[in-house]
């Protein structure tokens, strides 16, 4: 309901998002906004999103998994937006390394 706004999603990256939650199954969801962010944030050098899972897969707890790509999503949303990253609201600006850049 609250990133769908109680529609079914109309792509297969966010059907697998909302099936993975629905079903409670462990797994990192790499869609743009967690690619770009990855990348961003120094996570992963790779740009195909099944590596990227597993990098992130890698620095993570499983039972992180999910809730690190909600948060990274959000973050995409509301904050690092990709046209424009609002790094003075940013809580990681301090941390990330991509703030000359964007
Ligand atoms: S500091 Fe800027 S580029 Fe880095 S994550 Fe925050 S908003 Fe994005």
């Amino acid at each position: 309901m609250d990133y769908y706004a109680g529609k079914v999603p109309a792509t297969m990256e966010e059907l697998i998002k909302l099936l993975g939650a629905a079903f409670d199954i462990p797994g990192v969801v790499v869609d743009t906004h967690v690619k770009r962010l990855s990348l961003k944030l120094g996570l992963t050098e790779n740009q195909n999103p099944d590596k990227i899972e597993k990098d992130i897969e890698k620095l993570l707890p499983e039972d992180r998994w999910r809730r690190f790509s909600d948060i990274l999503i959000y973050h995409g949303r509301a904050v690092c937006k990709a046209r424009k990253p609002d790094h003075a609201r940013c809580p990681v600006f301090k941390l990330c390394p991509s703030t000359d850049i964007s």
